[in-house]
């Protein structure tokens, strides 16, 4: 890293911006790779210099005497240029090391441990979120268990939403090449990774900007293109679950992948209305798509197919018709999963100057009718999965209970599976269970 001019004077519009510094074997890169991933899919940026960073982390290497007087220098320049200094990797095995030559980092944690790594940067460095602006929810930012992670595949976005500022935050969609995308899904999963949650703000937008630009992995010729990726990842024998998918009638073609097992029969799509007027004026991608035609074509193409979404309710000029018209598309859709936010201005959005906005009571109101109506959904769907015996991956065990997912369910923003009697079950595992009981989000379930 190289000094650079101050941080910019917007500094709480900008994203958290965290310098990296790391040192050591191949091992040690995979967690900083780790943690940066982890990171980025939470909305920091990775800053250049010291001086662009709010912080910075140092991955230390302790193997031979060199590599720690290496690593203690490295420390030494990053809170000289910086002053706010986290260290993690090997010589983090022996803090007293550290600190006794640099008292003033703000943590040392050891090696391989990025989850803790993580939380540190998360304490001195929060992260800014924002339901409309971040892919991660907010219950996400916390640590990430070691078998899943988020796979970021692009930044920023062509389409201009009318609530949104992401476009202007973060610029226009700027694909990864797909061969790099597939290189560190490779390394996740050889770290251990079981399920991987494709992310970005259009999924199915990817590799437009690139002109789907040909790339290889695995000695094969990829595109870098939505549908190449879902294949190849679903070659990597882990868990692939798509987020951001928008009903576009190229995306007709993954489900097949859904329906062989390749991929999650899972689709994240922000529908966020189902009136067309709304929608209009939300400026959403695919907003003259026939939607529910669509969600019926896929159920028929893959009917294993949980579908979840997000909507706006109260969004300006927001009729009672309109809300009913979205009512009534969510029981003819019957989607899956389901969340809800109250329009709320965003500064800098052109939706701000749309007339009529909609009384809070109102919003109030509308919100408490759609969660109703979207409960009712729920219980109605997870009952009719009662008997039958499905697959979990483990996130947490507490006491003789363990938490998990089926593929119906993703990390923080779904329902979950209770296992009973699965105490030696450990996070990370799968298991075969059989579902016995059901409520409005969550499911309940015996070792098979
Ligand atoms: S698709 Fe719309 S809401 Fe999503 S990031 Fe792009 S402009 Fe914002």
């Amino acid at each position: 890293m190289s000094p650079s001019p101050a941080p910019d004077r917007h500094r709480r519009r900008r994203a958290p911006r965290v310098g990296f510094v790391s040192l050591g074997c191949p091992k040690a890169l995979v967690d900083s790779e780790r943690i940066l991933t982890r990171l980025r899919a939470e909305g920091y940026e990775v800053a250049p210099s010291y001086t662009s960073a709010d912080l910075v982390v140092v991955n230390t290497c302790g193997f031979i005497d060199a590599a720690v007087d290496e690593s203690l220098d490295a420390i030494g320049e990053a809170l000289e240029e910086n002053g706010r200094v986290i260290v993690t990797g090997c010589l983090g095995a022996r803090p007293e090391r550290i600190l006794a030559r640099h008292p003033r980092v703000l943590r040392v944690t050891g090696p391989h441990a990025y989850e803790a790594v993580v939380g540190a940067v998360h304490e001195h460095l929060p992260p800014r979120t924002d339901p409309f602006l971040d892919l991660v929810p907010a219950q996400g930012v916390r640590l990430t268990p070691r078998h899943y992670a988020y796979l970021k595949i692009a930044e920023g976005c062509n389409n201009r939403c009318s609530f949104c500022i992401i476009p202007a935050l973060r610029g226009r969609l700027a694909s990864r090449p797909i061969g790099a995308v597939l290189q560190e899904a490779e390394r996740l999963v050889a770290a251990g990774v079981q399920e991987l949650l494709v992310i970005s703000q259009d999924t199915s937008a990817y590799g437009a900007d690139l002109r789907y630009a040909a790339d290889s992995w695995r000695g094969a010729a990829r595109e870098t293109r939505f549908l190449d990726l879902a294949r190849a990842l679903g070659e990597l024998g882990v868990w692939v679950r798509l987020h951001y998918v928008y009903p576009y009638p190229h995306v007709d073609a993954v489900l097949p992948l859904m329906a062989e097992g390749r991929v999650l029969p899972y689709l994240d799509v922000p529908f966020q209305h189902g009136s067309p007027q709304v929608l209009r004026r939300m400026r959403r991608p695919a907003h003259a798509e026939d939607t529910l035609a669509r969600i019926a074509a896929w159920r028929r193409a893959c009917p294993q197919l949980t579908l979840r979404s997000t909507f706006i309710v109260g969004f300006p000029g927001e009729t009672e018709a309109e809300f009913e018209e979205l009512l009534a598309w969510l029981e003819a859709a019957q989607i899956d999963r389901v969340g809800c936010f109250k329009y709320s201005p965003v500064e800098g959005a052109a939706a701000n100057a749309l007339p009529a906005h909609v009384p809070a009571a109102v919003q109030e109101e509308r919100y408490a009718r759609f969660m109703e109506r979207a409960a009712a959904i729920s219980r109605r769907r997870l009952a009719a999965r009662v008997g039958s015996r499905v697959q979990v991956l483990v996130d947490e065990v507490a006491g003789s209970v363990a938490v998990g997912r089926t593929a119906g369910e993703a990390p923080q923003i779904d329902g979950v599976v209770r296992v009973e009697a699965a105490g030696r079950l450990k996070p990370g595992a799968f298991a075969t269970v059989t579902i016995h009981g059901a409520d409005d989000y969550d499911l309940s379930a015996r070792l098979a």
